[in-house]
């Protein structure tokens, strides 16, 4: 669709979700499409924890770390990021005048894809396996829905999990559904705002911000700059620049205007060709 943006919005600490929704609905009156993919994750770390399964995360082998995910935890999942976190920011869109519409990958099959049959984590140096997890990976996106709802006004606010062939809700990660989205509906830009300035050589030091980053660099600082959550957000930024995708903004949601700062070039950019070609 043109002109569409698909903006990420993390789950983490000290995200300004009234200030993202003000950027947002600011967009939408001037018309442009927007597709808002969100997290919840440190909220849901607070809920399991008040409900006596606190959260277990695990490291793959090649180095990325997610929440392991049983059925109990899924339930708590998705009352966060289904309800608490959808929802408020619905709201907030509802409130500013946006037709938003909040739904998680299972409604209407938005996000589908194959459920893992076991993950292997590394426990102190050697590799486990662990099945029973409800995890996978999004291969199809409805983008006839999500078109629909477009056409018709609505503003989409969605939300893992997703779900598999065999119907089971799946914890998949929100920024390579956010890339895989923007990839299946034609979007330039993908957006994906966190609690950091982008990606940083030197983390936390938010003056090391890199500004600019080539495809072909993307595999090197994951390497060695980038690490935890940030190396999937490099992964999903290739992922979406081997689609249709030319521009992944990394930028910062703990400001005002975090969307439209981040459109001018604050952050981190990551393009496919060299810059100004
Ligand atoms: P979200 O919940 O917004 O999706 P995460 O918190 O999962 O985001 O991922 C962003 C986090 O990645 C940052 O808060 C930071 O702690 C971590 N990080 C690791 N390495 C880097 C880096 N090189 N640059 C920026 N952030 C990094």
């Amino acid at each position: 669709m043109k002109g569409l943006i698909v903006v990420k919005i993390g789950g983490s600490e000290g995200i300004d979700l009234d200030a993202v929704c003000e950027d947002v609905a600011g967009l939408a009156a001037e018309g442009r499409p927007l597709i808002l993919i969100h997290g919840g994750s440190s909220e849901t770390n607070r809920v399991a924890e008040a409900l006596g399964h606190p959260p277990q995360f695990v490291t793959s082998p090649s180095g990325y770390t997610s929440r392991l995910t049983d059925r109990r935890t899924l339930e708590i999942f998705e009352m966060v990021y289904c309800g608490r976190i959808n929802k408020e920011i619905v709201e907030k869109l509802q409130r500013r005048g946006v037709n938003a519409l909040g739904l998680s990958g299972i409604d209407g099959r938005i996000w589908s894809g194959p459920r893992k049959k076991a993950i292997r984590a590394l426990e102190n140096g050697r590799a486990r396996i662990i099945r029973d997890t409800y995890t996978g990976r999004v291969d199809l996106v409805n983008s006839d829905l999500l078109a629909l709802l477009l056409d018709a006004g609505y503003l989409p606010v969605l939300t893992p999990p997703a779900i598999s062939g065999e119907g089971e809700a799946i914890n998949v990660d929100g920024d390579r559904a956010a890339a895989a989205t923007a990839v299946a509906m034609g979007a330039k830009t993908l957006l994906i705002l966190s609690n950091v300035p982008g990606v940083l050589a030197d983390f936390p030091h938010e003056s090391s911000l890199i500004r600019e980053i080539r495809e072909e660099e993307i595999e090197s600082i994951a390497q060695t700059a980038a690490q935890g959550r940030m190396r999937i957000k490099l992964l999903a930024a290739q992922e979406a620049l081997a689609g249709e995708v030319s521009h992944v903004l990394l930028g910062d949601a703990r400001c005002d205007a975090p969307i439209s700062r981040a459109l001018t070039g604050e952050g981190t950019l990551i393009h496919k060709k060299a810059h100004g070609s």
